[in-house]
């Protein structure tokens, strides 16, 4: 029977051969390797990765896709968990092992389970999605530019990343609205920031008002937190925006106010 793609799982196949090839070889899995797939849905990619590995496990939310792939391949080579991808604990699942993650991820949940897999980035290895250019754009964005933001900041802090190739609708059944692209994500023996935490916070704050400059919003709220923002070693333009703050930078002010955090008596 023919599966009805569920708009609500944001349920776009990937049909394209070539894609398909390419994002393999992109991965390029090796024998031993932990890796994991979410959302395989009918198994476009689940194919070509098994040519290349053993074993793969998955995490897929929709019940009559898992019971597919349950029927299509033995547990000892595909090892399905029925989960939603932003609730699953891959701390667990990876336990003393490292993951490789990778997946041609629903566009609706990419950027909160990017943030999200932060907090298990010392069991990732590295990822491999296919997310919506746009948001590829805006993960891979250099300060100075349009797209940089909040998740430019919290991806580049932990990870290498790299902007792969794009991939048109027509790759796809039934084809999205929009281009999508595959980004390369290799986790950073030592992030820049030293607490995750008070990373987000900072950028919380920063890119409420992004067009606003440092002057009027960032500086009083660092003054407000017990931090001097003319210390020369944050190197901060009154004038800036935060968009041209790079993300050393940030790094440098989120570990700054960590140890103020850190060192205050607790309450
Ligand atoms: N990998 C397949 C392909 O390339 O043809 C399917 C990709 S489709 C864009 C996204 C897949 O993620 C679907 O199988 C969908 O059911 C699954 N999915 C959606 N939301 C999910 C979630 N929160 N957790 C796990 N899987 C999810």
């Amino acid at each position: 029977m023919k599966h009805a793609p569920r708009k609500r799982f944001g349920q776009h196949f990937l049909t394209d051969h070539s894609v398909i090839a390419a994002i393999v070889s992109a991965i390029a899995p090796r024998a031993g390797e932990r890796l994991v797939e979410i959302g395989p849905g009918l198994g476009a990619l689940t194919v070509g990765l098994l040519e290349r590995t053993e074993r793969l496990e998955a995490v897929e939310i929709d019940r009559d896709l898992v019971a597919r792939l349950r029927h299509r391949w033995p547990a000892e080579r595909l090892m399905v968990h029925e989960a939603d991808a932003l609730a699953f604990d891959f701390k667990t699942l990876a336990g003393s092992d490292r993951l490789r993650l990778v997946g041609n991820l629903p566009y609706n949940i990419s950027s909160p389970l990017l943030i999200g897999l932060l907090s298990s980035r010392k069991v990732i290895i590295d990822q491999h999605f296919m997310l919506q250019k746009e948001v590829v754009d805006r993960i891979v964005a250099r300060h100075g530019c349009a797209d940089y933001g909040r998740l430019s900041v919290m991806l580049q802090a932990h990870h290498h990343v790299e902007q792969l190739f794009d991939v048109p609708p027509e790759a796809f059944d039934p084809p999205p609205r929009v281009e999508s692209s595959v980004v390369r994500l290799i986790t950073r023996p030592e992030p820049m920031a030293r607490d995750l935490d008070s990373l987000e916070r900072l950028m919380a704050i920063a890119f409420a008002q992004r067009r606003k400059m440092l002057r009027g919003t960032l500086m009083p709220w660092l003054r407000s937190q017990g931090l001097d923002p003319e210390d020369p070693r944050f190197a901060l333009e009154p004038t800036a925006r935060p968009e041209e703050v790079a993300v050393t930078q940030w790094a440098g002010l989120a570990d700054a106010l960590f140890s103020l955090r850190s060192a205050a008596p607790a309450r």
